[in-house]
């Protein structure tokens, strides 16, 4: 069978060395060594500052609104934050959870990303911030967003789960906006198992974060509402291990994605990638010209123990809880019509090339 993925499992003498650190100091959480060293490591690699890790994408979206005071846990208010619809559900339901209203605008066709401008239309007094996703690793319109921002005093949230390691205009794409979040799930190019990261613009936010994940507890006192956020010590070893192999594996999907780009590319719509952003390949959707010849693909695709995956579906604004009345019909088209196609870094060029040939076979006209 070939999944739509496969967890990357680095080598086990190395990972069983960092087990065996672990076990001498018995010091399994709360901000343990290798916590500490996996932060530092990251920050070196991405090219940036103030990252700060937790247990998992979800929370690291939960910690960075509060931390940033977009939370509505009292009740006290209606808040509102513009989000895109074409995400995964925890980009928008970690809002609803903070008691802030996803506010959907609709996508670029061509980037899926956030038109910009279609976002000030949506801004009302309620709207406190924007989060942006950087859909598939693409870079989401950063000099905008940043613009609409600063003119209606909007804080920026960039959902950067797909991001890890792209670069913007030869800087990390994760220094852009007030924070961006991280997923370091299994099904992520760098991964902890389960876990997350947020990298703050600025020191003050990540201090207040640090609290945030840590029940709000500073010394002896309890100094303000938190939450248990923390990453521990054998998430943060595989981390590490991981991120010693990221390099080599990275450079194998980039010849599965270039593979499928020039065999898929001139007969189906493909992401358009801003010229500017240096891609990490994490992954492959295509977009078909019907939702009926996506569920063909789909289904010819399963016939022969080939996984493709339609995500990002539904589109978020037809979720029921969301009670949604305006539709957006951009993300809604493209969300019907787009699969995503099995990439790792163990993917076979005779495997992508025989994927391709059963598209083909079932979608192109004589
Ligand atoms: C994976 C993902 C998340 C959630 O991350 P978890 O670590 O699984 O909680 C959030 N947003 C997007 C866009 C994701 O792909």
């Amino acid at each position: 069978m070939i999944p739509i993925t496969k967890p990357y499992l680095p080598n086990r003498e190395k990972l069983n060395q960092y087990i065996d650190g672990i076990y001498e100091r018995n010091w399994l959480t709360n901000n343990g060594p290798l916590v500490q060293e996996l932060t530092q490591r990251l920050e070196s690699y991405l090219g940036i500052e103030n990252l700060l890790l937790v247990s998992n994408g979800t929370l690291a979206l939960q910690v960075a609104y509060r931390a940033l005071g977009i939370t509505n846990s009292d009740q006290s208010e209606r808040l509102e934050a513009i989000t895109t619809p074409f995400t995964f559900i925890a980009t928008a339901s970690s809002l609803k959870w903070e008691g802030v209203d996803p506010i959907f605008s609709d996508i670029d066709a061509n980037t899926w990303c956030l038109d910009p401008d279609q976002i000030e239309e949506k801004i009302t007094s309620n709207t406190k911030a924007i989060v942006p996703v950087h859909v598939f690793g693409n870079a989401c319109d950063v000099e905008a967003i940043d613009t609409i921002a600063q003119k209606h005093n909007l804080k920026v949230i960039y959902d950067a789960a797909h991001a890890f390691g792209v670069t913007f205009k030869d800087k990390s794409l994760l220094s852009y906006g007030d924070a961006a979040t991280l997923s370091f799930h299994a099904t992520k190019i760098f991964h902890s198992i389960e876990g997350g990261a947020i990298v703050f613009k600025h020191e003050k936010d990540l201090e207040r974060a640090k609290k945030v994940i840590n029940f709000g507890i500073v010394g002896p006192e309890i100094d303000s509402l938190g939450i248990n956020a923390k990453m521990n010590e054998f998430q943060a070893a595989m981390g590490l291990c991981v991120l010693d192999e990221l390099e080599s594996s990275l450079t194998s999907r980039a010849e599965v994605w270039n593979t499928y780009a020039k065999a898929l590319g001139s007969h189906y719509q493909l992401q358009k990638i801003h010229p500017e952003v240096q891609y990490n390949y994490a992954y492959f959707p295509v977009v078909f010209d019907t939702d009926e010849q996506a569920t063909q693909v789909l289904n010819v695709l399963k016939e022969n123990d080939i996984i493709a995956r339609r995500y990002f579906y539904p589109s978020l604004d037809t979720v029921d809880y969301f009670q949604i009345k305006e539709h957006q019909p951009i993300s809604k088209s493209i969300a019907s019509r787009i699969l995503c196609l099995p990439i790792y870094n163990t993917l076979s060029l005779p495997e992508v090339y025989n994927i391709v040939n059963k598209i083909h076979n079932n979608t192109l006209k004589e």
